[in-house]
């Protein structure tokens, strides 16, 4: 099977494809063999043909021809021997060898001529022998029956001697016949010979052709199997060494050619499957790089939510808020918060400078507007803290070089905005809440609570600095009357007037409150009983100086005060004491102030 260079698909089917280098070899050593097999084959058709037909017949032939030779010869035995007991005896049972080897010899002669007929050479020497049989039958043989008719009984020394010479005659052409039949049968032998010899020499020739193509064969795909062997090692090297890269995650870029077109296509493949893993790893980490990302900045949203909710202030909030985020973003932030007028002013101080810039500015008070996200061509971003509709704030984030900027981050921190902005409005319902807690309704001092919260702690940091701290207790003096004959809307009204009163007399650090009905408490701190004296004493003369509601129009005040003495055990020594110096003040003629240092009677001012 071959592979496409593009993904390893098997190549189409009814295209021929051009040889390679690889099946070239492989080719070429399966025509080798088949040819040497074919070579072997043929050259054992030639052989056997050679013998079967040319070489075979001539070795059958000879043989044939010596054994009918032979018997031929046999049969002229036969005949001489008989034809010579005829003649000495005359007895005619001995002329029987004569006439059987007589008509074998007929026979014999025809076969032989027969034999011979397609050779040319072996027939001429049977010829001659059949010459010299015929000779001597007719020179000798056919005499001897006509003499043997006529063989004399008595014999005597001519007799004998002509017999003799008869006989000899017979056997001067037998040994013609003989010298015949040796040459014919030598004729046959050495042409059997010589059929039979170069039958070996076809054979040996067989067998060193056969041997020679063998070993020829054998060297041939010797050499082409090392070919082969070169051809496919190397590359296979290479193809485990570029396995072993795409498992380490490598791309296979620069692979050598292999020279072998299907280990190319093979590591082509392999290269373009190397570099689409490398591209799924990729992606694989891109998400997996993702996945960390919105995971990281969920966690810094979890904790950036818990730093603002553990915030207490407005400030404190701002800090955090700020702090993550420049974190989660990489960008300068600063925090816009509604400046009582419609628009924004920057609080953070650290990014003071934006406020300069009108550009931020402008930013701000869009998204503050449309209390939408929005961004300028800088990229600062505008990010708007809203909550229950309302906008309590925007959040300005610029970017900045000394910073790596982080994307996609937007989310996170439209998280985080809502968080703050959340946070921001439990703050300031917190404070309203506080506020509304620790204040007097009709004249907008702290109450009764806040008084009590301020002493304890104004008590406890004085008595630890051993710092002076005074206390003095107001009330209005005949104050049932007001509600009684002007009513209670007027009693009101000179409730709120006496507050605002004391409050513009005391110093900033001083502390007005009500303390209950028509009484108003004030904390100095770092002021003796003297110095506290004189405050009071002018909350007293601007209550006296003060126009009131037509109805009633002149009110005054009385005024118990004390200041904190190392013997006091407690706030409520303080208390009694200015408001015994008060009970003090009433008893006294009312519309003055006594201090409890003092005497009961002794006043710094009377009405
Ligand atoms: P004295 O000079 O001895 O203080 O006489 P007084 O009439 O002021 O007596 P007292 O202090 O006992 O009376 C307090 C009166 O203050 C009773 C009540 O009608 C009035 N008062 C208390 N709280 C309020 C208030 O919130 N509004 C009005 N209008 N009157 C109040
Ligand atoms: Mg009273
Ligand atoms: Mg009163």
């Amino acid at each position: 099977m071959r592979l496409s260079a593009s993904g390893g698909q098997p190549a189409g089917s009814g295209a021929t494809a051009p040889p390679t280098r690889l099946l070239h070899l492989l080719q070429r050593s399966t025509a080798v063999s088949v040819l040497a097999l074919g070579a072997v084959v043929l050259s054992l058709l030639v052989a056997t043909t050679y013998l079967l037909e040319f070489t075979q017949p001539t070795v059958e032939r000879s043989t044939a021809v010596t054994q009918e030779l032979r018997l031929n010869h046999e049969a002229m035995l036969d005949q001489e021997t008989g034809l010579r007991a005829w003649v000495v005896t005359g007895d005619e049972h001995l002329l029987q060898p004569y006439e059987t080897g007589r008509r074998a010899g007929t026979t014999h002669t025809r076969n032989l001529r027969g034999m011979v007929a397609d050779d040319r050479l072996l027939a001429v020497e049977v010829e001659a022998l059949l010459a010299a049989q015929e000779a001597w039958h007719q020179d000798w043989a056919s005499r001897a029956l006509v003499r043997g008719a006529s063989t004399p009984t008595a014999r005597g020394t001519d007799a004998d001697r002509r017999t003799a010479a008869f006989f000899e005659e017979g056997a001067s052409g037998f040994r013609s016949y003989r010298a015949a039949y040796a040459r014919a049968v030598g004729h046959a032998a050495a042409q059997r010979d010589a059929a039979v010899a170069s039958q070996r020499t076809a054979l040996r020739l067989e067998l060193a052709l056969n041997v020679l193509i063998g070993v020829l064969a054998v060297v041939f795909l010797v050499a082409r199997m090392r070919r082969l062997e070169h051809l496919l090692s190397r590359p296979l090297a290479l193809l485990h060494e570029a396995i072993a890269r795409v498992r380490r995650g490598e791309t296979l870029e620069g692979l050598p050619r292999l020279a072998v077109e299907e280990f190319d296509e093979a590591t082509a493949a392999l290269a373009q499957l190397s570099q689409e893993l490398h591209l799924e790893r990729a992606s694989t980490h891109a998400r997996a790089e993702q996945t960390r990302r919105v995971s990281e900045q969920r966690r810094e949203m979890l904790l950036a939510t818990q730093a603002l909710a553990a915030c207490t202030s407005v400030e404190e909030l701002t800090e955090t808020l700020l702090t993550r985020a420049t974190e989660l973003s990489g960008r300068t932030a600063s925090l816009w918060l509604p400046d009582g007028s419609g628009g924004f002013a920057c609080t953070s101080w650290a990014s003071l400078h934006h406020a300069s810039s009108l550009k931020t500015a402008a930013l701000v008070s869009r998204a503050g507007e449309d209390g939408l996200l929005r961004r300028d061509r800088t990229g600062a971003t505008g990010l708007p803290l809203r909550v229950a509709g309302a906008t309590l704030g925007v959040l300005h984030l610029e970017p900045d070089a000394r910073m790596g900027v982080r994307a996609g981050v937007d989310d996170a921190l439209q998280g985080l905005a809502l968080s703050a902005a959340a946070h921001l409005q439990v703050l300031h319902l917190l404070a309203e809440t506080r506020s509304m807690a620790s204040t007097d309704q009709l004249t907008g001092l702290g109450n009764r609570r806040r008084m009590d919260e301020d002493l304890a702690a104004e008590w406890s940091r004085s008595r630890r600095h051993r710092r002076p701290l005074s206390f003095a207790l107001l009330d209005l003096d005949h104050f049932k009357r007001v509600n009684d004959t002007a009513g209670h809307l007027v009693g009101d009204e000179w409730l709120r007037l006496v507050a605002t009163i004391a409050q513009a007399a005391v110093r900033a650090s001083d502390r007005v409150y009500r303390y209950g009905g028509e009484e108003i408490a004030v904390l100095l701190t770092e002021t003796d009983e003297e110095a506290a004296a004189g405050v009071v004493e002018r909350i007293r003369e601007a209550v006296e100086r003060a126009s009131g509601p037509e109805q009633v129009p002149h009110l005054t005040t009385s005024a118990g005060l004390a200041q904190l003495h190392p013997d006091m055990a407690d706030v409520g020594d303080l208390l009694g004491a200015a408001d015994a110096a008060l009970y003090a003040a009433k008893r006294g003629g009312r519309n003055r102030v006594v201090r409890a240092s003092a005497t009961a009677t002794e006043t710094l001012s009377t009405a």
